[in-house]
């Protein structure tokens, strides 16, 4: 399997620190408002990165942490006369709400920076006893960006250039500084904003040490993935080798992965620049399915323009899959033979190639828009060499292929089939049975179960009524 690291610029294979296991982390997002489509392209993508890596056989630690500190959130603060917390807890609620829709699975862990400012202060501190970082007369504490040797090689940047271009760095009220590379870890609080006691002033901490610090803490020193936006390989990452590596002596992270931007009119979706959806809005139109379907259509590595009717072609893409899938289910229900035949046996055999298929364009730095095709290749197989005279055995073989397949892109492609009537009734007459025996739990068991699945049902003296909610 390999993948592109962007240290590198080079696809490499990837070997995991410690066999069988993943240890990833995730940049997430600042949470002061709705997420935007565009963050939801990193959410999906690395989503589906470890779905591919568990279908291998990975034990995935996966982190994403929420910013809840940040100019963002205590600006929305003020302006609606809160506490920063019930902003930042608002949206990430939201934001929980959103990839629980997009099917995104949720995180082994989701730390806030808030709550791991101790581990902050004591990674701020090596750092400072290293000779890495300084205190400046405020209090404000400075990472040393030229102590650190290595600095610019994950964005290929050479300090020199970065000094000579990059003048306007040096931004008011950093005049501390004591170069302008330098960037800040710790900053003294202003007047109602949210802050903590520390050696150096009552303050809060820098937006890049929280990634650090949290990534050490949940994964070890060494992790195997660090991945985000490409927007965030400088400064955020670069700072984020800087201080890890500086503080602990080692490498950071094996692999650096980023994918590109998710655009509109060709440029970059953001908040800032107001051109944004976001995934509350895309829902009010669209599946969420389809859109996890669009982003997953081109390769992550590729920039990817929103428009109408790229999501249309997305919905009928999706479709397609659905629908072979209820068909299949249609005829296995109505199948007369039970085993495959010895010509059905032939054609499973070929359809297993449709899975090596995927999986090598999976494991070509994961190309979704080819494993997407070899789906639809499988579909278009099964769609052709499937009939009334089928065997269960042959159709469920495919429909599970399929499932499977689209599963470890996070596609949900197999409605929640309703009950039949028969079933239903079924069900019915076992309970009549279990509360003439006296078997009230099983009898409750049966109308909890009639119930999740929107089956009411109705003691009358004619005898038990049902019905759809
Ligand atoms: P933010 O809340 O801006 O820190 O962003 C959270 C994540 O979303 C980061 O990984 C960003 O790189 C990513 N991101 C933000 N905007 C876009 C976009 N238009 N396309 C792709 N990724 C984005
Ligand atoms: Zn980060």
């Amino acid at each position: 399997m390999k993948l592109f690291n962007t240290m590198s610029r080079r696809k490499e294979e990837f070997v995991p620190l410690e066999e069988g296991k993943v240890r990833m982390y995730v940049c997430g997002p600042t949470v002061y408002n709705l997420i935007h489509i565009g963050n939801a392209r990193p959410m999906i993508i690395f989503d589906t990165v470890r779905r591919y890596l568990e279908y291998k056989g990975y034990e995935v630690n996966y982190v994403s942490n929420f910013t809840d500190v940040d100019d963002k959130i205590i600006k929305k603060a003020i302006e609606e006369g809160v506490e920063a917390s019930v902003i930042s807890e608002r949206y990430i609620a939201e934001c929980k709400k959103d990839m629980q829709a997009m099917n995104v699975k949720p995180a082994t862990t989701y730390p806030k920076a808030t709550e791991e400012i101790c581990g902050m202060l004591d990674m701020i501190g090596t750092l400072i006893e290293k000779g890495h970082a300084y205190v400046g007369e405020d209090g404000t504490v400075y990472f040393k960006t030229r102590s650190f040797k290595e600095y610019g090689k994950l964005s290929h940047k050479n300090l020199d250039d970065l000094q000579g271009g990059n003048r306007s760095l040096l931004v008011t009220g950093e005049d501390q500084k004591q170069d302008s590379l330098d960037f800040v870890l710790w900053k003294p609080k202003k007047d109602g904003e949210p802050y903590w006691e520390s050696p150096w002033c009552n303050g809060r901490p820098g937006w890049h040490i929280e990634c650090s610090v949290m990534s050490k803490k949940y994964l070890g020193e060494e992790i195997d993935i660090h991945a985000g936006g490409e927007d965030l390989v400088f400064p955020h990452h670069e700072n984020e080798i800087a201080q890890s590596e500086a503080a602990n002596g080692k490498p950071f992270a094996k692999y650096w992965m980023h994918n590109a931007f998710l655009n509109i009119d060709n440029r970059k979706m953001s908040k800032s620049a107001g051109n944004f959806f976001t995934v509350r809005d895309i829902s009010e139109k669209y599946d969420l399915q389809v859109l996890r379907f669009f982003m997953l259509s081109a390769h992550y590595r590729s920039p990817l323009n929103f428009s109408a009717e790229l999501m249309e072609a997305a919905r009928s893409g999706y479709e397609r899959i659905v629908t072979s899938v209820s068909n299949l289910n249609y005829l296995l229900e109505n199948a007369t033979s039970d085993t495959m035949s010895e010509d059905e046996k032939r054609l499973a055999e070929e359809a297993k190639g449709f899975e090596t298929k995927f999986d090598e364009a999976m494991d070509d730095d994961f190309n979704t828009a080819d494993a997407i095709s070899a789906i639809f290749e499988l579909v278009k197989f099964a769609n052709t060499n499937t009939n009334a005279e089928s065997s269960r055995e042959f159709l469920k073989t495919l429909k599970d292929e399929i499932v499977m397949l689209s599963d470890v892109c996070g596609l949900i492609v197999e409605k929640q089939q309703e009950m039949l009537d028969s079933d239903i009734e079924a069900l019915i007459e076992e309970r009549q049975v279990a509360r003439k025996a006296k078997n009230f739990q099983r009898a409750d068991e049966i109308r909890n179960e009639l119930l999740s699945k929107g089956i009411v049902l109705e003691d009358t003296r004619e005898g038990v009524k049902w019905k759809r909610a």
